[in-house]
């Protein structure tokens, strides 16, 4: 079974949401602030975190910047999915930028935070199950090459640190050289949901990617979205 941490300040939705959760069949634990939510998430038992940003004694953000570097795998790389007010665009950029897996405004429909959680889950299995390439696991194109069992990229020869998922997002498109992708298709490959029409967080990643290893090697398809060529 499934177990969920929900971190929110806010009883009422915490509530709610623990109720529709067990309804669903996971099993949960709520925590009141940012702290006491961390030092949860920290012992790395849970599959999956929901996790509001605006809580007391840390933000949900800095929980998340914190739960990321944490010495514990489980917990460094357990899926989260934050909660956001409605219009906080920069906190969804810096919150998926540090590895929030996914996010949702509020106020949110609970059928659509389960499915991003099922989908979170998923992509989850997926990942786990990835098969590395028969030779040495790199991929190469142009200066980048991107080594997968290390989880690696290097730029000209020289490491370029690589957040997970502009790793994902690059990765994707080395796999599918000379093929053109679209924001679709990336978005769904990356974040393992469809953002129905957020497409532009591509477009943002892609200028990551570009600024730390260059533009050539990732090129625009105007209409299209982006491909990697030989
Ligand atoms: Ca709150």
């Amino acid at each position: 079974m499934n177990k969920i941490l929900i971190i929110e300040d806010e009883e009422k939705i915490a509530r709610f949401v623990e109720l529709e959760l067990r309804h669903e069949g996971y099993d949960t634990a709520k925590a009141g602030d940012g702290r006491t939510g961390l030092d949860m998430a920290e012992t790395g038992e849970y599959d999956l975190v929901v996790l509001d940003i605006m809580l007391p004694q840390l933000s949900g953000i800095e929980v998340l910047r914190r739960l990321r570097k944490s010495a514990n795998a489980a917990a460094a790389n357990v899926p989260v999915i934050l909660l956001t007010a409605r219009d906080a665009v920069t906190d969804k950029v810096t919150g998926l930028d540090m590895g929030a897996n996914d996010y949702m405004t509020k106020p949110f429909a609970i059928e659509e935070l389960l499915a991003r959680i099922r989908a979170a889950l998923r992509q989850v299995q997926a990942q786990n199950s990835v098969h590395v390439p028969a030779d040495d696991g790199i991929l190469r194109a142009g200066e980048i090459e991107l080594n997968l069992p290390a989880h690696t990229v290097t730029y000209r020869g020289k490491a370029v640190d690589f957040t997970n998922r502009e790793f994902i997002l690059l990765r994707t498109l080395m796999e599918n050289k000379n093929t053109a992708m679209t924001r679709e298709k990336l978005l769904a490959a990356a974040w393992g949901y469809d953002y129905y029409g957020e497409t532009n967080i591509v477009d943002v990643y892609v200028r990551y990617i570009r600024q730390k290893t260059g533009d050539g090697v990732i090129k625009t398809i105007r209409g299209v979205g982006y491909m990697v060529e030989e």
